[in-house]
């Protein structure tokens, strides 16, 4: 199964997609993580686009849908994968459907969190993640603060914040965001595979509700 995680910076796709991932046993792939890594290793692809992450802009598409093909082409993703973070874009989408049906796959769940600016916002700030690659785990100073101060409780390895976690870029990823999803869930629609959650973001399980009701609807397909 190929499912797509769709929704603004911070909404929780990345920590619903970890979930879906290892509930169902597939890749979880994130462009985000992937350019990351790039960075921090300064390869050529990392200089190439420093300057798009530095300022919250999108990596052009053709980098991005290389990367993403190169990927899908390794052997674990051949009974599917969780994308979180591709597509961004109608073109990115396009591609993305003409890679698999060339391969008899399709994308079969575009998952969704809508949730509010002002709530990205205040969400995205606070949030700190897991300094180990391999582990990922985000944390939220006010709503999801780890058990021992400044170590992920699922590794042990260090907290740190990302660098374009910062109001200002914030505002910039929102408004990339709302530019370009329109037509995105717009495309998800009309092939049937859009499902939208509304996550309350105050509740305390926030990401189990997310995570049961993702399951409750990919059961079905
Ligand atoms: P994320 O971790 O998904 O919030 O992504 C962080 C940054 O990586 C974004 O602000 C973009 O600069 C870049 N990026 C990640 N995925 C994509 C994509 N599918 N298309 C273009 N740029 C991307």
């Amino acid at each position: 199964m190929y499912i797509i995680m769709l929704g603004g910076p911070g909404s929780g796709k990345g920590s619903v997609g970890g979930r879906i991932s290892e509930d169902f046993n597939l890749p979880h792939i994130a462009t985000g993580d992937i350019f990351r890594a790039e960075l921090k290793n300064e390869t050529d692809l990392g200089k190439k686009i420093k300057k798009y992450m530095d300022n919250g802009l999108l990596v052009p598409d053709e980098v991005v849908i290389e990367i993403v093909e190169n990927r899908l082409s390794q052997k674990d993703t051949e009974n599917g994968a969780i994308l979180d973070g591709f597509p961004r874009t109608k073109d990115q989408a396009i591609a993305l459907d003409k890679f698999l049906s060339e391969r008899g796959k399709k994308v079969d769940a575009a998952i969704e969190l809508d949730v509010s600016d002002e709530d990205i916002v205040k969400r995205i700030i606070k949030r700190i993640v897991c300094s180990n690659k391999d582990c990922g785990e985000s944390f939220n100073t006010e709503f999801k603060p780890p058990k021992v101060e400044g170590i992920c409780d699922k590794c042990g390895s260090k907290l740190i914040k990302r660098a374009d976690d910062n109001e200002e870029t914030v505002m910039q990823r929102l408004k990339v965001y709302h530019e370009t999803s329109k037509e995105l869930l717009e495309y998800y629609k009309q092939t049937g595979a859009l499902f939208t959650i509304h996550p309350n973001i105050y509740s305390k399980t926030v990401l189990e509700d997310n995570v049961s009701e993702a399951k409750e609807y990919l059961k079905n397909k």
